[in-house]
């Protein structure tokens, strides 16, 4: 079977749905191919929930996060499914990351509150911190399991074609490119390469290699639909355990769900599926005991999935001929969604790329990268 689109889209995960939304609303015919099927459970953009934050040191996220709130809200609206649990957010810990998130928050007018100690208890009485820190209101969690379903639909009623599960077997470039699926070839004016953690291999393929070092983390859900208000937290540093610092959020029926973020090393492109690491939980009950001795201990669901670091921490958005780059979402690019899309189809339409985000930028090029890095974003 032969087929053609102005642009065929590899991966429908959070990267490459966001983008076919935007491109069918700019008037360009999509085909989305996914390899396990959007959201499978061996991809990043599964599970329940994740955490949404303007606090970031640089105000081109916390500009992109303040965009995608707003547009999560549309997405609510328009496919009646509730995605958004905006309860505040506590960040916490090394000094001069806490600096960098104030100066850059203000820097685009947005709002950060610099707490002491006893300020951080009456937002979130369970911490136990002698230091200060910050809150910030427009946090707290995105339900990424019904913004993934509200998602898909909307891409599907836009027009867009999806095959899943469909697994592309080769992208051949040159002047009339074509992606090849285990059953069909769809011609394409661009390709998008959105296939998360898989992207550095299908990259290579075609000859671009970028430092891209995929890697596994846990996520443990406490059971405690009491604390469902609490305020989200991200702790910076506090490397005691070798796993970075802690994050967590509330998640609505369940309770809360906190995370160390590093992930771990042991990322395989044919997995079947990923086991949880026991020691792993055991070292977070740990955390808990010295930072939040008085939560509740109830764990209810443990689960681990991919994410895909890059050496600086920031994603790869950008073009080369034909193909169009969205990967390296750096443990980070979830709380986007939908603000993700027209940065991506900027890179079709021809527009030249952010510089944080380009292919050619210094820091991708001359720092490495470990699949246990931290978050650094
Ligand atoms: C444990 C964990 C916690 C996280 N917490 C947060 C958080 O709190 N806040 C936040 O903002 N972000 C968070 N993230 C990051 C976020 O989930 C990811 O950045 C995001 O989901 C990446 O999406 P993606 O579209 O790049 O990749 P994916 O979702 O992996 O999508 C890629 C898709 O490509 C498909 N594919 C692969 N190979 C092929 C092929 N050959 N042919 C066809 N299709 C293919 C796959 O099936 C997959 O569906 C977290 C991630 C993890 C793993």
């Amino acid at each position: 079977m032969r087929e053609r689109f102005d642009v065929v889209v590899v991966g429908a995960g959070i990267f490459g749905l966001a983008a076919a939304t935007e491109l069918r609303k700019r008037g360009h015919s999509i085909a989305l191919v996914d390899r396990f099927g959007s959201g499978h459970p061996l991809t990043s953009s599964t599970g329940r929930s994740r955490g949404i934050r303007i606090a970031y040191d640089h105000p081109f996220y916390v500009e992109l996060a303040r965009d995608a709130i707003p547009r999560w809200r549309a997405l609510e609206a328009a496919t009646g499914r509730k995605i958004l649990h905006l309860t505040g957010q506590i960040d916490f810990g090394m000094p001069e990351k806490l600096a960098g998130i104030v100066a850059a928050v203000r820097s685009v007018g947005g709002e950060i509150e610099e707490l002491g100690a006893a300020g951080l208890r009456a937002r979130l009485p369970h911490l136990r911190l002698d230091e200060p820190g910050l809150f910030h209101a427009q946090a707290g969690t995105v339900l990424s399991d019904e913004a993934m379903a509200a998602m898909k639909a909307q891409v599907l009623a836009a027009g867009a074609a999806l095959y899943e599960p469909e697994r592309v077997i080769a992208v051949e470039t040159g002047s009339a490119p074509r992606v090849v699926t285990d059953r069909r070839t769809l011609e394409a004016g661009t390709v998008v390469i959105a296939a998360g953690p898989w992207s550095g291999a299908l990259l290579a393929d075609i000859g671009i290699d970028v430092p891209l070092a995929p890697a596994v983390a846990q996520v443990t859900f406490i059971a405690a639909p009491e604390l469902v208000d609490l305020p989200g937290i991200g702790e910076w540093g506090g490397d005691e355990d070798g796993l970075g610092g802690v994050y967590g959020h509330p998640v609505p029926g369940v309770g809360y769900k906190l995370a160390f973020s590093s992930g771990q090393q042991g990322w395989a492109p044919d997995a079947v599926e990923w086991k949880t690491d026991p020691q792993e939980q055991a070292r977070l009950l740990g955390w808990l005991d010295r930072r939040m001795p008085d939560f509740p201990r109830t764990v209810q669901l443990t689960q681990r999935h991919p994410w895909t670091m890059t050496p600086d921490g920031d994603f790869i958005v950008d073009r080369v001929g034909p193909v169009v780059l969205a990967c390296g979402c750096s443990g980070h690019a979830f709380k986007f969604g939908p603000a993700l899309g027209p940065l991506v189809a900027d890179m079709v339409e021809g527009r030249p790329a952010h510089p944080l985000l380009a292919l050619g930028r210094s820091t991708l090029v001359s720092k490495t990268v470990a699949a246990n890095d931290p978050i650094l974003r």
